[in-house]
Parts: structure tokens; C-alpha cells; sequence
């Protein structure tokens, strides 16, 4: 199976997602006699074989259900092991954007990790781009390795166990953009601007949880020569949607002096409202956003080097 392609029947051997709710999800492989146990029962695999992906599946029990899911990148985000912190939807999202990474891009990206945005970089610059992503500790790229090639990424991603910061990227000229998620971003700075293609308008992301990194790293891209530098701040915002009765001009101006007269201690009756009578209005959706935003989880410097090649030559 591929995390590039869909296929709509699971069998013995394939990747499937097993999804609770958004906050409740967990991966599988398919295996003859297995079972999977969780809050709701116990769901054999033997009764996912020859099912839909995308299907309704009650536990053994019918305490409950899963829903059988398509492993994707946006998934296995949610669901991957974590072996160091991992880059989150909204990063990923707004990173691919400002990086204008798309089919075809060829893409650095150091450290590894846990390779949760080399699977949503994969995806992205697929078919024909490339992804050359470097990861130093043996263990941490043996296992992406791995991963890489069980959810057939393998055409697509070039993985080099190495010291970015100390050996470089041991590219020249290859890449579209470069995504730097390491502790000290500006010792890769120069590297990055080897491996960027001078043929055209290079791209930089560094990922950085402080802001003193953030301030190294500005200092350092501007005395290689990038221009544009910016730095931005995701926060995740929450926002509840929900259904409320409207009240019409004369009714809310009718409320709004009755609780002025009440407070001034004046009695009050409802035969003072004005207005068609009270009748309340149809249901309206009403947006609300809670006060308490969630904190970041780093600061994101982008930058852009100019071509210094004629790109017809
Ligand atoms: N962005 C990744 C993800 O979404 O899963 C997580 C990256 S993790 C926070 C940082 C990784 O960089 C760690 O696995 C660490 O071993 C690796 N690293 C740190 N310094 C490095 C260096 N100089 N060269 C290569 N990898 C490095």
C-alpha cells in the first residue's frame, strides 16, 4: 500500500486507521486472527478483511464503532509514534504554503524526527518531485526509513543518516526550499543556500520553539544574502458554532430598557413591550470563539533568496 494512492478495499497486510473521534484514533496493520480492543469492545481483524475503506465497523459487543480509515498524511499525524516532538496540522499546512511547495518541488528538510511533515512533504511534491531529508540519530533515521518504505515512499524520499549542521547537505543547486526543524537552525543556514537551485527563487522555513534561536538565525540568513525574512506565529483558535434565536430591533430595545428600569428599582410589565409582540425570529448561526487561545509550538522564520543564474544558461 502507498500513502500517495487511494485503494478501496483493505486486505491482509494494509494499513488501517481506526477512528474514535478526532482526539481518539490508532493505526493497524492487518493481520489474519488479530484483534483490536479499545473502549468500545473488541473489533477482530478477520471482520476488516474485504471491507470498504471509509466503513462503519461495530465492535463484537455493539458497545460501539470505529470507522475504517485510509491512512493519509494528515492522519498518520495523529496517529504516528512519537519519538521526538512532531509538526502539527496547522504548521504543516501554512509551511507548505509559504515554502509554495506542489508537485514537482524538490524539498530539503533536516531533522527528520519523528516524520510527521516528511510524510505531508512526500505527498505534496509527488509524483515527480523529491523530498532529501536528513536526520543524524542512527536510530531515529533507521525507523523513518522504515516507515518510509512500508507506506511506499521510497521513489520519492531520500533519507541520509547525518549531521546537517556539521556535514552539510551534500547537495548543490537540487532544491526548491529548504525546512530547517533542528536546535540550532543557523549552522545550516549556509548549506541550505548551497543546496537551493540559483536558478531560481529559493525558499527557506526554520522552525524554532524560542526566540532568541529565531534572532540567530534572522542574523545569519541576512549575512548569506536572503532577503524577505519574516517570521510568523500559529496559534490554533477553537471556534464553537451553534444555533440561537434572534430577537427583532424593537424586542431587544424593549429588553434593553427593562433592565435599565429594573435596575434603576422601577417595576416593570410586559405589557410595555413594544415590537411585534415578542415573537422570536428564526434560528441564526452564531460563531463564537473561546477567550483562551492555546500557545505555539515555535515560531516560523521564512526566507527567500533571488536567483543569481540566468535560468536560460
Ligand atoms: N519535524 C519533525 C517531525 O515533524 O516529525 C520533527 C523533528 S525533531 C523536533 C528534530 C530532529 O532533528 C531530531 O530527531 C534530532 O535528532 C534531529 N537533529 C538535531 N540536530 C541535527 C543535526 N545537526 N543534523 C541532523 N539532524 C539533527
Amino acid at each position: 500500500m502507498s500513502f500517495l494512492r487511494y485503494k478501496q478495499v483493505i486486505e491482509v497486510g494494509d494499513l488501517v486507521v481506526a477512528y474514535l473521534t478526532r482526539e481518539s484514533a490508532s493505526v493497524i496493520r492487518i493481520e489474519a486472527g488479530a484483534k483490536l480492543n479499545n473502549r468500545y469492545g473488541e473489533f477482530p481483524h478477520d471482520s476488516m478483511i474485504g471491507k470498504e475503506y471509509g466503513s462503519k465497523l461495530a465492535s463484537r459487543t455493539g458497545r460501539g464503532f470505529i470507522h475504517l480509515l485510509y491512512p493519509t498524511p494528515e492522519l498518520w499525524t495523529t496517529v504516528l509514534p512519537h519519538r521526538t516532538q512532531i509538526l502539527y496540522l496547522p504548521d504543516i499546512a501554512f509551511i507548505t504554503g509559504q515554502l509554495d511547495l506542489k508537485p514537482g518541488s524538490r524539498v530539503v528538510e533536516s531533522g527528520t524526527g519523528s516524520g510527521s511533515f516528511s510524510h505531508a512533504l512526500a505527498r505534496t511534491v509527488a509524483p515527480h518531485g523529491h523530498l532529501y531529508t536528513f536526520e543524524f540519530h542512527q536510530a531515529r533515521a533507521d525507523q523513518a526509513r522504515k516507515e518510509f518504505s512500508e507506506h511506499g515512499l521510497d521513489g520519492i524520499t531520500t533519507l541520509a543518516c547525518r549531521d546537517a549542521c556539521k556535514e552539510g547537505f551534500g547537495l548543490e543547486g537540487e532544491a526548491d526550499a529548504v525546512f530547517l526543524d533542528l536546535p540550532a537552525p543557523w549552522e545550516a543556514v549556509a548549506s541550505a543556500k548551497k543546496a537551493l537551485d540559483p536558478r531560481k527563487i529559493g525558499r527557506i522555513c526554520c522552525f524554532s520553539p524560542c526566540i532568541e534561536q529565531v534572532q540567530r538565525t534572522r542574523q545569519v540568513l541576512n549575512q548569506e544574502g536572503f532577503t524577505e525574512i519574516r517570521m510568523f506565529e500559529a496559534l490554533s483558535k477553537s471556534c464553537d458554532v451553534k444555533a440561537t434565536k434572534t430577537l427583532s430591533v424593537d424586542e431587544e430595545s424593549s429588553k434593553t430598557r427593562r433592565h435599565l428600569l429594573t435596575r434603576r428599582g422601577i417595576p416593570t410589565s410586559l405589557d410595555e413591550e413594544g415590537g411585534d409582540g415578542g415573537q422570536e425570529k428564526d434560528d441564526r448561526l452564531v460563531t463564537k470563539f473561546p477567550v483562551e487561545v492555546r500557545g505555539h509550538t515555535s515560531y516560523l522564520t521564512f526566507a527567500t533568496l533571488v536567483p543569481t543564474v540566468d535560468p536560460s544558461q
